[in-house]
């Protein structure tokens, strides 16, 4: 009760917006203003050594050390100037957060002078501090591998990122150095290592088809991802009674309210004063970071919001989703908020997603799948579209697998979120015309007065005279149940989660689509012959073919309904409803066989990844069954047997009173709390061993039991606990409920 008081009555915290001159700073005024930007590194450096250093990280190499030097003398004036006092490599080991240890820039120097020495201190950043730091790494995720290897681990300057200031009160303000963390050999320990590999493999497959076509400019193509970050924010105080939310980040037990998002007043409503001045702010640190956030807005359930940034180059990208998340997570604190990631927080509301909006783009600025771009590269376009759904049909489990969580799987297969099926959607139109091709017939007219409002040159596609009209963008349904959906000009993989880094399912992404686009490749090659370039005809020949082949992947209807289950399981597609089946598919031949001819990832990487996801899994729902068993035995038993005496006291009054006891109404509520907390008791037993069945156990034999038998007990007892929740009365309760934490 205090809590809930609390919470009503903060006063909301005001935040100074900087200024420029005597009005407000704009956005684009403050964008930046914390990271090293390359332009910052040319004013400060001798052209020659700027020249070196941009030719060195054009050309992927490695720098050379007096160039290191001046790049670390200048970011190390830079950011003193700001108040920074250490610097530190930040990486993103295999834990879905990053990384990070202080050093300070204090440094101590030797002089001999007159055969006396002396000490003294001085402020320095050397070449070599900036580029590489050995972090006692036997403590992160390795799944076994650094066993085999030197159980050193180093973090390396990412050059593709740039640098930046985090700044806080004096002595806190740090220098981030985004980086790689690897192996003694070179072998990828994190998150980011592999999205690079990955983002090159994709940028030679793309050049590669390119040229083909004939493209003598483009040297380099990049995945793009936007991420639209969903995330509940709630009161600090009531949420700081709640332990399961503390310990696992969801509710472990609680039902919905009456009201809650049913009457969809919530989604685009006005934010709550509170919330909005702590997005704002988060805004605000965002800016300077460099993180271009654009939107922001309330979404389906109640204390739901979203944002989302204007897209970047995929691996800039992820390191902007961590920020985000991160700030969000420390500006919510000072607003006596917090925030919540997790996929499902609260049963029976929606839960949240981080659609990653992936597309590919070349260093012309052309986006690959836009088809409005100019009716002349829509073959292209065409090709780049089939080479995703091929690749996506081909390696649909990979994709599976990248957003396989244990609190994912809450959303993945229940009737809210994409299902356990991968599968894409097109759209009406892209959909005809590809059936089109792939049938050598015209393009079917669209009734639809939307379509054909928005279409530029006739809608009739002759393939005869091989003129393709100008694809438009398809205004008609968003289909929000296809975990991976077009949207005009990009995809959108709706299906990952919320918590998570990006990171994976672009990797696994970016390999299955390079895959893909090196078959179009050949076969473009083999049917253009000997001509200089392939015909039209070539190219239609191409995309008919890779159109057929897909095909089984396309799904246009309703992702939720049991008809595509039944339809998935008639096209062979698999339904992959649980986290360790998924991991499997990274052991797959042909998909762990993707990853290391592409040279995304070694076959013992791909072992490794695979033994930290299920340990991980095991290890969440053990930690969730804990806290769980404990909330039962200290918290909802307790307030049963309390109430439960209460009754009884009352009931032995009036019988010694000599009134007729039998017949008053907590005879009732009595005999029912009686029993279900029997009940709850036993349910908790079988939990309790469960668990002591699974301390005991490792690997995907722990994974198995703790995505099955502990899950079903920690679902039962779950709802012997919300009975108990609506016979115990209010006060009693020992936790506050869904009401006090979503309202
Ligand atoms: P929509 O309403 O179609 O989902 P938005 O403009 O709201 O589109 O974009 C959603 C997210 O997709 C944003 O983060 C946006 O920057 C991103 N996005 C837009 N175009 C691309 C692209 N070509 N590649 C990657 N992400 C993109
Ligand atoms: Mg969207």
């Amino acid at each position: 009760i205090d809590a809930t008081q609390t919470s009503v009555s903060r006063a909301g915290r005001s935040v100074e917006w900087p200024k420029t001159g005597n009005r407000l700073a704009t956005g684009s005024e403050i964008f930046g203003q914390n990271v090293f930007t390359l332009k910052t590194l040319q004013s400060a450096l001798p052209k020659p050594v700027y020249a070196r250093f941009v030719q060195q990280i054009k050309g992927r190499q490695s720098l050379d050390r007096p160039t290191a030097d001046a790049v670390a003398h200048a970011v190390r004036v830079w950011a003193q100037e700001r108040g920074a006092s250490h610097f530190t490599h930040w990486f993103q080991p295999q834990t879905g957060t990053t990384a990070e240890k202080h050093d300070s820039f204090l440094t101590l120097k030797t002089v001999f002078s007159g055969g006396i020495e002396e000490t003294y201190a001085i402020d320095a950043f050397s070449g070599s501090q900036l580029l590489q730091s050995e972090p006692d790494a036997s403590s992160f995720p390795n799944g076994g591998m650094r066993s085999t290897f030197e159980a050193r681990g180093y973090t390396i300057w990412d050059t593709t990122s740039p640098m930046f200031i985090r700044q806080g009160p004096h002595g806190t303000s740090v220098l981030y150095v985004p980086s790689v963390f690897i192996g003694y050999n070179g072998e990828a320990l994190d998150e980011k290592t592999i999205l690079l590999r990955s983002s090159e493999v994709l940028s030679n497959s793309a050049v590669r088809l390119l040229q083909v076509l004939g493209d003598r400019e483009t040297k380099r193509v990049y995945a793009t991802l936007g991420t639209e970050q969903e995330f509940f924010l709630i009161d600090r105080g009531i949420y700081n009674l709640r332990p399961d939310l503390k310990i696992t980040g969801r509710t472990l037990i609680g039902t919905v309210p009456p009201k809650h998002q049913q009457l969809e007043d919530h989604y685009f409503g006005q934010m709550p004063s509170r919330v909005l001045a702590a997005i704002a702010e988060a805004e605000l640190e965002l800016y300077k970071l460099g993180v271009p956030i654009k939107t922001r807005h309330n979404e389906v359930a109640p204390a739901q919001f979203e944002m989302a940034p204007i897209f970047e180059e995929a691996s800039v990208a992820v390191d902007h989703n961590l920020l985000t998340m991160e700030t969000l997570h420390q500006v919510a604190h000072r607003h006596n908020l917090k925030v919540l990631f997790h996929e499902k927080p609260f049963a029976g509301v929606n839960g949240s997603g981080k659609h990653c909006n992936w597309s590919m783009s070349t260093d012309q600025g052309d986006n690959l799948l836009d088809p409005t771009l100019k009716p002349e590269t829509n073959y292209r376009f065409l090709l780049f579209l089939v080479a995703t759904l091929d690749g996506l049909y081909k390696h649909g489990g990979l994709l599976r697998a990248a957003i396989a969580s244990a609190s994912n799987e809450h959303r993945l297969g229940a009737n809210e979120a994409p299902p356990g099926i991968v599968s894409a959607f097109l759209g009406e139109h892209l959909t005809e015309v590809l059936d089109a091709i792939e049938e050598n017939r015209d393009v079917r007219n669209f009734s639809q007065p939307h379509l054909q409002t928005v279409k530029v040159g006739g809608t009739v596609l002759d393939l005869k005279v091989s003129t393709l009209p100008q694809i438009a963008r398809d205004l008609t349904d968003r289909n929000r149940t296809s975990p991976f959906a077009f949207t005009g000009n990009k995809f959108e993989f709706r299906a990952v989660g919320s918590k998570q880094s990006p990171s994976l399912p672009v990797v696994l992404l970016n390999a299955a689509v390079s895959a893909s686009l090196n078959a179009v490749t050949e076969a473009l090659i083999a049917e253009k012959g000997s001509k200089p370039e392939p015909s039209i005809e070539d190219i239609l020949t191409v995309v008919r073919r890779f159109t057929a082949a897909s095909k089984l992947i396309r799904f246009e209807g309703n992702g939720y309904s049991q008809e595509w289950v039944d339809e998935a399981a008639k096209r062979g597609l698999p339904n992959i409803k649980s986290a360790p089946v998924a991991f499997k598919q990274l052991l797959e031949e042909h998909n762990a066989q993707l990853l290391q001819s592409l040279g995304i990832m070694s076959a013992e990487e791909v072992h490794s990844r695979y033994h930290i996801l299920m340990e991980k899994y095991a290890k969440d729902l053990l930690i969730e069954a804990n806290t769980l068993k404990n909330m039962v035995s200290q918290g909802v038993l307790p307030a049963a047997f309390t109430y439960r005496k209460d009754l009884a006291d009352f009931l032995a009054t009036q019988k010694a009173l000599g009134l007729d006891f039998e017949n008053s109404p907590e005879i009732g509520v009595y005999t029912k709390l009686t029993a279900v907390a029997k009940e709850l008791q036993a349910s908790s037993d079988k939990l309790n061993s469960l668990i002591s069945q699974l301390e005991k156990l490792e690997g995907d034999e722990a994974a198995e039991l703790a995505g099955t038998e502990l899950t079903v007990a920690m679902e039962d007892t779950r709802s012997k606990v919300d009975t108990l929740e609506s016979y115990i009365s209010d006060k009693a309760w020992p936790y506050p409920k869904y009401t006090e934490l979503l309202f």
